[in-house]
């Protein structure tokens, strides 16, 4: 029977590719968003995959979120931890609410949604929990004090986890994608993409939301049993790890 796979923030951009190879590749998928119904309502259509609204940053609402999504496709065996936000700012001048919405949405959410799906996954002997995290969780990134925090975080939740459960058949890993062509960075003005981004890249362009969702693929596989509390550093050569 074909495996059932979550995407947080599985309707638009880096989420939206990894929803769809997945489907492609024969998993049944459930796609989750926060707010954005008209992004979420053409995903669907577009796709045919189920969307299901619920904010990642609200423990008790991922409860609901994913009892709705087990009742309607089954017991999840693939979970994508890949919604997150940024709101950058220099740290002298970054407010407690922007420092916590980052944590909240990027941090707590892996919280949210891997401790609803681990007991089923342990009995069921067979899981996979993917983890998007940032090149700038690796490297920091100035202007981004509360998002290198949070993408750093997860990838020491990762490597506990990934010990906690390697003999029940679940892995976790991470994926550190660098700067890839969405919404938010195709929105930077030529001109900088050019001078300041594209030089800091030695593959020469940005990366495509498909080559993330290859390595989610790999990651995801019943083949790739031995690799787990690994980062997966995807970033055209920016940062080596
Ligand atoms: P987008 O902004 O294009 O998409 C974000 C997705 O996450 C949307 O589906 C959005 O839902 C969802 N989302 C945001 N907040 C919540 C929430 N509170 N609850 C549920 N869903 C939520 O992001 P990207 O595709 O660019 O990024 C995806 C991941 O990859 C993020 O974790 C990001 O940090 C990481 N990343 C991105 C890089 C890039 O260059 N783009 C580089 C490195 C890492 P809705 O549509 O409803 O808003």
């Amino acid at each position: 029977m074909a495996r059932v796979a979550l995407v947080t923030g599985g309707t638009r951009g880096i989420g939206a590719a990894i929803s769809t190879a997945l489907k492609q590749a024969g998993y049944h998928v459930a796609a989750n968003y926060g707010g954005n119904d008209e992004a979420a309502s053409a995903f669907k259509t577009e796709t045919g995959i189920p969307v299901f609204k619920f904010d990642v940053s609200d423990h008790a609402a991922c409860d609901a979120g994913i009892k709705q999504v087990v009742s309607e496709l089954g017991p999840i065996d693939i979970l994508v931890n890949n919604a997150g936000i940024t709101r950058d700012t220099m740290f002298h001048r970054m407010t407690f609410d922007q420092w916590s919405a980052v944590i909240r949405t990027n941090l707590d959410s892996v919280f949210n949604c891997t401790r609803p799906v681990i007991d089923g996954m342990r009995e069921r002997g067979f899981g996979r929990v993917i983890i998007i995290s940032s090149i700038n969780g690796q490297k920091g990134q100035m202007g981004q004090a509360n998002y290198s925090a949070a993408k750093a975080g997860v990838i020491g939740f990762a490597k506990a986890l990934a010990q906690e459960n390697a003999n029940k058949g679940i892995t976790v890993n991470v994926i550190a994608p660098g700067y890839i062509a969405t919404e938010m960075v195709k929105a930077v003005p030529e001109d900088v993409l050019k001078s300041k981004i594209l030089p800091l890249i030695p593959v020469g362009r940005l990366g495509e939301a498909e080559e993330i969702a290859r390595g989610v693929l790999f990651l995801a596989s019943d083949g790739a049993g031995f690799v787990t509390g690994s980062t997966l550093t995807m970033n055209g050569g920016q940062y080596m790890t």
